[in-house]
């Protein structure tokens, strides 16, 4: 190992001799690139506002536009270069043409520097005076993401192009090393496979393959034909799967199975790219066809741990730098030490990396000519240039498109070019020393593990900055609630398991479950079937149907419970909620699966409920747990008075079917956890996913008579308790209509009832999302098509009202019309399906009859033809033309069904937005500052959501609920939810004995809370 190191710096040596021949600054082409970053650099404030704007310019139309924006990035800055900001305002105020057209020209200019032209015949310059230079290239083709299958046939018709352009303009080039040519073809291009299929879902990789190999094909053909490479470029984790079964696919029969100009990306900062990489070579070796793999660290570091962390997932990507440099050096090895069936090109601008390649193949004795090294157009042109002059082949990846749809790529580079962590700027703007740019990784590893860089951005290291950010982390230990994780779906494993419990739950179709009163097990002369919306023959189960009789008893039994519960203390309640969450986390899968089968939820949707429900009860556990002793109210000499609460008695919770699990235990759970007794009525369509959660919190020791599971018709079961002496709260989510009826009979005050009702009252929506004109269009139309259509539009927070801005109105429009067109509609229990049935006849009928409504009030602008025969399938509907007071815009559908509002401008969109008799949720796309502070503060909903989707609310970090007809409650999975629940009481003491008084008041006492609880050991 000691002597590979020596040939390493040996050669790094060389190779920063030869780049300090020509030395050349990291920024060195545009000044106002070169000032732009060297600012970047020195304050991340300034760093985040430049990479914005420079993300927002290209969609701004006119110089008034481009001024505004300015301003409101930097007016607000202060730093050292707030001067040069301010002039720079100013004059754009002054003459707003002029500054447009420079800052245009400016940002185009940067732009220019990584973009290596627009078209094919505008990149050849750059190819040609490479060529001269001994330098091949790559093309890539820059694109928006593809919301659709018309811009996937798009750009597939693109590659075609460029491919023929490609081969007619380098006709007679040839290899510059002029030895093992055969291996390089002069046209390389390369793929972005995500480009191919709108609809690609990690967790459906067949669908994805049978949609991306017809596609691919004709491309592979074509470049067979004019002797090109084919590289399929690597992106996001997500994707990774995919794109390796699918090169693995294509490759490995028919008529490519015998091609050897085929090329994938490995990414070193991936945890799994060792064993993805041998198991590609063990592919090769079956396949006896040579290959090329482009080794690279990977470009998606910061998505990567960020998606991550929200989701909770297992970070895929290594979190040290070094880590990911070793375990490139490793990677090279293995390629290296595989040369007689792959073919290794290295991607990297890193000399340590570079040369650490070189030293191997030159220890293995493999020729320069049998592997190349790739590099970025217009970054780190030096160590190109000192490649050649070593003799190595070199390639330069060229992206080649317009500005727009460049933005994405061009943020990535700036990123790359300011990082930290990147050798580009340690070499070529801080001018680090080439020693210690040569050190081994390991070693550096070591030296980190000894001592934590201060700067380096370890994941935690980035949580801690959100801390620092956040005040409501700064609250006291044990306030910080963590999210339990979803189900990465990328992952084999997750997939074969949910088809697992799918196949168990079937098998056990038309299984009966019982009521369950007073800890018994009871069944009555009626089964209630619930049935699968996808294929309503098939009967997922049976439930009795409760009716008055059975609704006594479990009040009865509530009753009779309460007593004993309500004093039972606080944690152990809390420990309840604690193994019913993980009861669920066992039998998170088949639980899912259920919600699948009775409610037509798709796999994640499925999964997100179940994930919901462990967060519930975790969440309420840590609550309680918070505010469950009793606690001074205030520090005065001589008295103490101490708050504290009690339950309020029998809670009564009514559910509904769209979150059958979450919403049920959500209401449940915070009513047990705060000491009530419950009687729990799940929605007639979702019976079966009521009994689980009966059975999880039996199995979870839930005494006799304290939690009570009976089913029936709302009408009369559900108004037969609400209108009930005995019962003292009733937590409901469901419709206005009910909702309303609720709050009004519990009103009234019977004769024998003990306490005021409480309701907790969670009703609809009808909810608006504003596209405003300089909105980020890949990202709102694809939120908002989900937003719309997830689960078949039966969110409460689904979106309802898509309100767009007159001047931005065709640009949406086309590409969210051809995105609806691209939605897989079909049943739920396949992977990947996002529009499924909706809940019943009842439903289907109703929102059938909306759309003939929508037809005389509206334009209907697409209906999707195909959708199964059998099932309450409604095809996603889309109407334009929709006026604010018809009743598609103001009544809710609940249902596939998306209005589309036309207005002027942002006062307007405002005004219409808020203009219902709902406030759920809504959603704002903009990338202006100034206008997204003010839809901040005016948007009138319980839950506003600014560029992302409008559903989706997790427990604790976006606590839900609405105001106006939305709902009456305090937000679900929010810090004073339970309050809810329970009735406050203040015990105040007068301790003063003739003027004398004890001089300590603990901030808790524990004396009148009975029993006493034990002492506590966290958290307190
Ligand atoms: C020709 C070419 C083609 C490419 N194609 C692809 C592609 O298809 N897909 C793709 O994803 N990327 C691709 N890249 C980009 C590449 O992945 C790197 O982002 C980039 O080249 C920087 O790596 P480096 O070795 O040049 O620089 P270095 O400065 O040595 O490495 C920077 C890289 O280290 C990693 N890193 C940074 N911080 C950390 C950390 N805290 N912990 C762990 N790792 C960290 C990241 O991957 C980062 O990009 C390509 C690069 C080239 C040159």
């Amino acid at each position: 190992m000691r002597s590979l190191q020596t040939q390493v710096e040996q050669r790094g040596a060389r190779l920063f001799e030869l780049v300090d021949k020509h030395p050349e600054s990291l920024f060195s082409k545009a000044s106002f690139y070169q000032r732009m970053m060297a600012l970047s650099m020195r304050d991340e404030r300034f760093k985040v506002q430049m990479f914005r704007f420079v993300d927002v310019l290209p969609s701004l139309r006119n110089s008034g536009e481009i001024v505004e924006h300015l301003e409101e990035y930097f007016t607000g800055m202060r730093d050292g270069f707030a001067p040069v900001i301010r002039t720079g305002v100013r004059m754009a105020r002054i003459a707003p043409w002029i500054s447009a057209f420079i800052l245009r020209r400016n940002v185009s200019g940067m732009a220019r520097q990584f973009i290596a032209g627009k078209n094919c015949e505008n990149v050849m310059k750059t190819l040609r005076k490479r060529r001269a230079q001994k330098i091949g290239f790559t093309v890539d083709l820059l694109g928006e993401a593809v919301l659709s299958e018309k811009e996937t046939d798009e750009y597939a018709a693109r590659c075609l192009d460029l491919l023929k352009c490609l081969a007619r303009e380098t006709r007679g080039w040839t290899d510059p090393l002029r030895k093992n040519s055969e291996l390089f073809p002069v046209v390389n291009l390369s793929v972005k496979i995500s480009a191919l299929y709108s609809q690609m879902n990690p967790a459906d990789p067949s669908d994805a393959i049978a949609h991306l190999a017809p596609k691919l094909r004709p491309i592979l053909h074509r470049a067979r034909e004019l002797g090109a490479f084919i590289n399929f470029d690597m992106e996001s984790y997500a994707h990774k799967n995919i794109t390796l079964e699918l090169f693995k696919t294509t490759f490995g029969e028919g008529e490519f199975k015998d091609w050897p100009h085929a090329g994938i990306v490995i990414q070193a900062y991936l945890r799994d790219a060792e064993a993805d990489l041998r198991d590609l070579i063990e592919w090769g070796r079956a396949r006896a066809t040579r290959f090329t793999v482009r080794l690279v660290k990977g470009a998606y570091w910061d998505y990567e741990t960020i998606k991550s962390k929200q989701n909770g997932w297992d970070c895929p990507v290594y979190f040290q730098k070094p880590e990911s440099d070793m375990n490139f050096e490793e990677l090279s090895c293995v390629l290296l030490e595989n040369e007689s069936t792959v073919t290794a090109a290295f991607g990297s601008h890193n000399v340590r990396s570079i040369a650490h390649a070189q030293a191997v193949a030159d220890e293995l004795g493999i020729d320069r000519s049998r592997f190349e090294f790739q590099l970025l157009y217009g970054m780190a042109g030096p160590i190109k240039r000192a490649l050649v002059e070593m003799g190595y082949r070199v390639r330069e990846y060229c992206p080649v498109g317009e500005l727009l749809p460049g933005m994405s790529y061009l943020v990535r580079r700036l990123l790359e070019n300011t990082s930290n962590e990147g050798f580009l700027r340690a070499k070529f703007s801080e001018n680090v020393a080439a020693e210690e740019l040569l050190r081994d990784p390991n070693e550096l590893l070591k030296r980190d593990g000894e001592k934590q860089e201060p700067g380096s951005a370890t994941p935690a290291t980035i949580e801690h900055r959100h801390q620092e950010n956040d005040p409501s982390l700064q609250a006291s230990p044990g306030d910080i609630y963590e999210n339990a994780p979803l189900v990465n779906f990328v992952y084999k494993e997750s997939q074969e398991k949910m088809r697992n419990a799918l196949r168990e739950v079937r098998n056990r179709f038309g299984e009966k479950y019982p009521l369950v009163v007073g800890g018994e097990k009871i069944w009555t002369d009626k089964l209630t079937p619930s049935v699968n919306p996808a294929a309503p023959k098939e009967i997922v189960g049976y439930v009795p149907e409760a009716g008055i009789p059975e609704a006594e008893r479990a009040v009865k039994a509530a009753r009779a419970a309460f007593g004993k519960w309500s004093r039972t203390p606080f944690e152990e309640r809390a420990r309840l909620l604690d193994r019913a969450a993980a009861i669920m986390d066992r039998r998170r899968y088949e639980l899912s699966a259920v919600e699948v089968f009775e409610v037509g939820k798709p796999w994640a949707e499925a999964d997100g409920d179940i994930r919901e429900a462990m967060d519930f009860c975790h969440f309420y556990a840590q609550r309680m747990r918070l505010i469950g002793r009793p606690r001074l109210t205030q520090r005065v000499p001589g008295e103490e008075s101490y708050q504290h609460y009690l339950p309020r008695g029998v809670a009564l919770v009514i559910a509904p079917w769209n979150f059958p699990i979450a919403i049920l235990c959500g209401m449940v759970s915070a009513a047990l956890v705060t000491g009530n007794t419950v009687i729990m009525k799940p929605s007639e369509q979702s019976i079966i996913c009521g009994a689980m959660l009966m059975q999880i919190f039996e199995e979870a020791g839930v005494p006799p008579g304290v939690l009570n599971f009976i089913s029936g018709h709302g009408s009369v079961i559900g108004a037969h308790l609400v209108d009930h002496k005995d019962v003292d709260l009733i937590a409901f989510t469901g419709s206005r209509e009910v909702g309303l009826r609720i709050w009004k009979s519990a009103g009234k005050t019977l004769p024998g009832q003990r306490e005021l009702k409480r309701v907790i009252c969670e009703m609809g929506g009808k909810n608006p999302v504003i596209i405003d004109f300089d909105a980020d269009l890949d990202e709102a139309i694809v939120d908002s098509i989900y937003s719309a259509f997830g689960y078949q539009g039966q969110k409460c927070s689904a979106l309802s009202r898509l309100i767009l801005l007159e001047e931005n109105y065709d640009r949406v429009m086309e590409r969210l019309l051809s995105a609806a067109a691209s939605l897989r509609v079909g049943n739920p229990e396949v992977p990947g399906i996002m529009v499924g049935p909706v809940i019943d006849e009842a439903a289907y009928r109703r929102i059938l009859d909306y759309i003939e409504i929508g037809k005389s009030e509206a334009t209907l602008a697409y209906q999707a033809r195909e959708i199964p025969p059998e099932g309450y399938f409604i095809p996603p509907t889309i109407f334009t033309d929709v006026k604010p007071n018809t009743r598609i815009a103001r009544e809710e559908i609940f249902g596939p069904v998306l209005s589309i509002l036309k207005v002027r401008d942002l006062d307007e969109a405002l005004a219409v937005a808020n203009g219902t008799d709902y406030a759920l949720t809504a959603g704002f796309f903009s990338r202006s500052p100034a206008n997204i502070d003010r839809a901040k503060a005016e948007i009138e909903a319980g839950n506003v959501y600014i560029n992302r989707s409008c559903t989706g609310a997790i427990v604790g970090r976006h606590p839900f609920g609405g105001f106006k007809m939305s709902g009456g409650g305090t937000k679900a999975g929010g810090a004073d939810y339970l309050l809810q629940f329970l009735l406050p009481r203040v015990v105040t003491e007068n301790v003063t004995r003739h003027g004398f008084a004890p001089e300590e008041t603990p901030e808790y006492r524990d004396e009148f809370v009975w029993p006493k609880p034990e002492p506590r050991k966290v958290g307190t």
